[in-house]
């Protein structure tokens, strides 16, 4: 982070200094006293079950430059005289607008990233094209909502080219204040499913929710959609656009258009393009459904000037997150880890994969999805049907609303081939049952939505090993 003074803070944040410290300036912020160092801003926030205010003296002990208090509190004597602290109204509204108007002192393209499914890869994908030729910013993890995108923004370094931000929500309003903090140049929109759908009612107000990512698109600024979401070119034909639009996918008359794709014996996939010659591309990355994040990737690198040579260069540095479709080989069997989340279309393109890898039985370990309202049940039952597509042979179902998956299957499996059930009610337990059924060569699938940490099994598993 560049240097900002505590003046500088206080003007930003309309904040009242009402003590100085003996650093002038701050050169890191951190929601988290533990992660405080010598030069840091400390950002009290107030959760559901801590307030971080709690923790102003261990802020000024682990030698924090200044400190937010909000409006009303006092801060204690105990944080002494080294600590500035400035006053604020809100103290996550004025992280907010320290960092809004610290994005605004670089002068770089800003690429930034939503989408039902697919984000997280799609910028690490973009991020790896982009850094074969450039100094790129992007956000850790998932540090993508209205705390982690700020936060972010406040790690930019004079020696950044260009940064490349994910930006998530659940609800209406979310992506219209992350836009506006990001100020993208390239906005980019992965897709519309059906995560958070118990929020936001129905996929069209998904479809709105996500395009308030044009509120903070620069004028001159570029969209780009996947052009074979209904949902999103319903939402170009509705709204009056005053930026420039590329549409990406495979459906014929897009800006940005595959012609040909092939699976590499579920490694990964390749693909050529209209507008990128004869040059195929390849990802490294098992399933189809992310040869979309593929093609942003190829056209943000040629927006980007770069050579086709130079974006394979970068496609083959690709690195997914942690928990993302990880294959992990064991002595027994092979494990597809995809535990980070779960929502029904995540969960069909993960069954596609399985599908897609040679071994002995495909097992599916699938955990409760949340955040789908009223449709809970039923988008459960429907994944039965695609366990029969994608010919499972075990189904392990982990908690009450993956119960319905079971229950579905059950009710299917007479007309088709034996399909081995057990219903858990947690991941230790499924654990258990998978030491004891599984068979050399295996193909297992593990997922759920995050709250149901899925992770626990291939972690009990390899430990078995
Ligand atoms: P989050 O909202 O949790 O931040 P995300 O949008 O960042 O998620 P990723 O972390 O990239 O998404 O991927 C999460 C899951 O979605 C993975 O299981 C991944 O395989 C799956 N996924 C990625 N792209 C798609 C897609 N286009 N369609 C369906 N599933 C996808
Ligand atoms: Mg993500």
């Amino acid at each position: 982070m560049k240097a900002v003074s505590l003046l500088q803070i206080s003007q930003w944040t309309s904040g009242v200094i009402k003590k100085s410290g003996q650093q002038k300036e701050i050169s890191h912020v951190t929601i988290d006293s533990r992660q405080v160092k010598k030069g840091s801003l400390f950002v009290p926030l107030k959760g559901e079950r801590v307030d971080g205010h709690a923790f102003l003296t261990q802020a000024a002990e682990n030698g924090a430059a200044v400190a937010f208090v909000e409006t009303g509190y006092t801060c204690p004597a105990s944080t002494g005289l080294s600590m500035a602290v400035i006053e604020v109204d809100n103290t996550l509204l004025a992280l907010q607008q320290l960092a809004a108007a610290y994005r605004d002192q670089f002068q770089l393209p800003v690429i930034g990233i939503t989408g039902s499914n697919g984000k997280t890869t799609t910028k690490d994908l973009i991020a790896s094209v982009l850094s074969v030729k450039y100094c790129v910013h992007k956000n850790k993890g998932n540090y993508n909502n209205h705390i982690g995108l700020p936060l972010t923004l406040l790690e930019l370094e004079p020696a950044h080219q260009c940064a490349v931000l994910e930006m998530g929500m659940s609800g209406m309003g979310e992506i219209s204040v992350l836009s506006r903090l990001a100020k993208p140049s390239h906005a980019l929109v992965t897709n519309v499913g059906w995560a958070h759908v118990q929020n936001l009612g129905n996929r069209e107000n998904i479809a709105e929710a996500k395009m308030e990512i044009l509120e903070g698109l620069q004028s001159d600024g570029v969209l780009i959609i996947n052009g074979d979401d209904e949902y999103l070119l319903q939402q170009i034909e509705r709204k009056v656009l005053n930026n420039s639009v590329i549409r990406v996918g495979f459906s014929p008359g897009l800006e940005m258009q595959v012609l040909g794709v092939e699976d590499l014996a579920g490694e990964g996939f390749a693909f050529r393009t209209n507008r990128t010659g004869g040059n195929i591309f390849r990802v490294m990355h098992p399933g189809m459904h992310h040869v979309i994040g593929g093609l942003f990737a190829v056209l943000i690198g040629q927006l980007f000037h770069m050579t086709p040579e130079e974006i394979q260069e970068g496609l083959n540095s690709f690195e997914p997150s942690g928990m993302r479709m990880e294959i992990i080989r064991t002595n027994q069997c092979e494990l597809i880890n995809d535990a980070y989340n779960a929502n029904p279309d995540s969960v069909k393109a993960a069954l596609k994969v399985l599908k897609s890898r040679t071994g002995n039985r495909r097992v599916a370990v699938l955990g409760n999805m949340f955040e789908l309202g009223e449709e809970t049940e039923r988008l459960h039952r429907e994944l039965a049907h695609e366990l029969m597509d994608a010919a499972v042979d075990v189904l392990i179902t982990v908690g009450e609303m993956a119960r319905w998956i079971a229950l579905e299957a059950a009710t299917l499996e007479m007309n088709s081939k034996e399909l081995i059930i057990f219903e858990t009610a947690t991941p230790e337990e499924a654990a258990l049952i998978l030491s004891r059924e599984t068979r050399e060569k295996d193909v297992i699938l593990v997922k759920g939505s995050r709250a149901m940490a899925m992770e626990k099994i291939v972690v009990q598993l390899m430990e078995g090993d």
